[in-house]
């Protein structure tokens, strides 16, 4: 069977493509020659991930899914959530994400927060959603050089190193990305 993963990052597909069986292939969006941006302009991860599937399944008529991930801290009202990316602005930038989100928590005690991964599967007519979630809280300095986005800033329940200081597989074990991604692959691999 094969199906698509909507997104642009080689990276993630690798992942995910290494964790099926093999009479699963993922597709690229470049394979199936979708080379325009997918919009993503809802307001919460659940919507923008099926919103990402749908646009696949509605132009292409694939079986595909799409993950879309936040940051939520709790003294924000969890945000910067959907906008993880563009917290500081449209260019999207780490670095500026995370010394606006150290700012805004300059004076607060309650640093806890938690990642979220939704992917949003379309197979066979059907719409299925797998969450992942990982809590921890925000440290009050950037430490570490692994990872992306807000690594430096994210130290994961139960542990004393930040996302960016830990290694790659612990990342996965722990991870919000890879809860929700093995519970995709467990569907997958039923079918
Ligand atoms: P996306 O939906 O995977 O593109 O994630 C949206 C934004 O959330 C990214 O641009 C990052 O700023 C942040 N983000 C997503 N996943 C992670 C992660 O695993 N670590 C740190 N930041 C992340």
């Amino acid at each position: 069977m094969e199906i698509v993963f909507a997104t642009n990052n080689l990276n993630k597909i690798k992942e995910v493509q290494s964790l099926l069986p093999s009479n699963i292939t993922i597709l690229s969006l470049e394979s199936i020659g979708c080379n325009e941006e997918i919009p993503e302009t809802k307001n919460t991860i659940e919507e923008n991930a099926i919103q990402k599937a749908d646009y696949i399944k509605e132009h292409y008529g694939l079986n595909c899914f799409a993950d879309d991930t936040g940051l939520e801290v709790n003294a924000l009202n969890s945000s910067p959530g959907v906008y993880s990316a563009r917290y500081a602005g449209p260019e999207k930038c780490s670095e500026s994400n995370m010394k606006l989100l150290l700012s805004k928590l300059k004076l607060i005690s309650d640093r806890s927060a938690q990642f979220k991964t939704v992917i949003a599967l379309n197979i066979n007519g059907k719409t299925l959603i797998f969450e992942g979630i990982c809590k921890g809280e925000i440290s009050h300095e950037k430490k570490g050089k692994g990872g992306f986005g807000y690594d430096p800033i994210f130290i994961p329940n139960n542990h004393k190193k930040t996302f960016a200081e830990l290694s790659l597989s612990r990342k996965n074990e722990i991870g919000h990305r890879g809860k929700a991604v093995t519970k995709l692959v467990n569907y997958l691999n039923f079918l």
